[in-house]
């Protein structure tokens, strides 16, 4: 690992958070593709948010760094029902609520509020997990009877192959639609904070308002190279 690239990596994003107009939002680091050793090196340069999308590394490298509590662990990726028991009372953030089933199956098995972002599909690609805009209202009203589910926010993922103009509508979209669930004022759904931003579109969500970017890539640039 060099680690002298990674700190240039990391300073490099943080310095751009610090000077967008989104300067208090939060770098997830995500390390679903990094060991504990590249993990250790972003805790030593000040990283506390920690992004995972697979139950069982997730429950690994949480046990590793048990005796580091300020790290905040947040779920990011696609959750199945079944390992639901065995990490959603280890996570302080889930980012993925993409359907109601999985609400049920959280209810169900945690142990205090779970902070949840509901995951919304603004492209409307069928493959692409997360509710409809037009689903969204209704949604958050259904959720009401879910005692364990706090919504605090709405997360997104762009695709891939779009334009910068279409990236900004498609975070300016989230953006109105957390507003609207805000202004429902409603207990289970304070609703304050988008979710938004990877490595290839976080500059664009950053103007857009984001308050987590969830990056892997472009922290590991050139960082990952073989060791002899
Ligand atoms: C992998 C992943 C990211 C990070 O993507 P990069 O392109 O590596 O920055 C962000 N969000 C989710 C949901 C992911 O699965």
């Amino acid at each position: 690992m060099n680690k002298e690239q990674l700190k240039i990596n990391l300073d490099k994003i943080l310095n751009e958070v610090s000077k967008s107009k989104q300067s208090d939002a939060e770098l997830i680091a995500v390390t679903k593709y990094v060991d504990i050793k590249v993990m250790e090196a972003l805790y030593e340069l000040g990283v506390r948010h920690f992004g995972e999308n697979r139950a069982h590394e997730f429950l690994k490298k949480k046990e590793y760094f048990a005796d580091k509590p300020d790290i905040q662990w947040h779920f990011i990726g696609r959750l199945q029902r079944r390992p639901v028991k065995d990490i959603i009372n280890h996570i302080d953030y889930f980012h993925a609520l993409d359907r109601i089933s999985l609400a049920k199956e959280i209810n169900k098995r945690a142990e205090r509020i779970i902070p949840c972002f509901l995951q919304i599909n603004i492209s409307e690609e069928s493959q692409k997990a997360g509710f409809g805009v037009n689903e969204v209202q209704a949604v958050v009203e259904e959720l009401a009877e879910y005692e364990k589910i706090c919504i605090i926010g709405l997360m997104t993922m762009a695709p891939y192959d779009i334009s910068e103009k279409e990236l900004h509508e498609i975070f300016v979209t989230l953006k109105e639609l957390q507003s609207k669930v805000q202004a429902l004022g409603l207990p289970h759904a304070p609703c304050k904070k988008v979710s938004m931003g990877m490595s290839q579109d976080y500059q664009i969500a950053l103007e857009e308002g984001s308050n987590y970017i969830r990056v892997g890539q472009a922290i590991y640039e050139d960082v990952l190279i073989e060791e002899e």
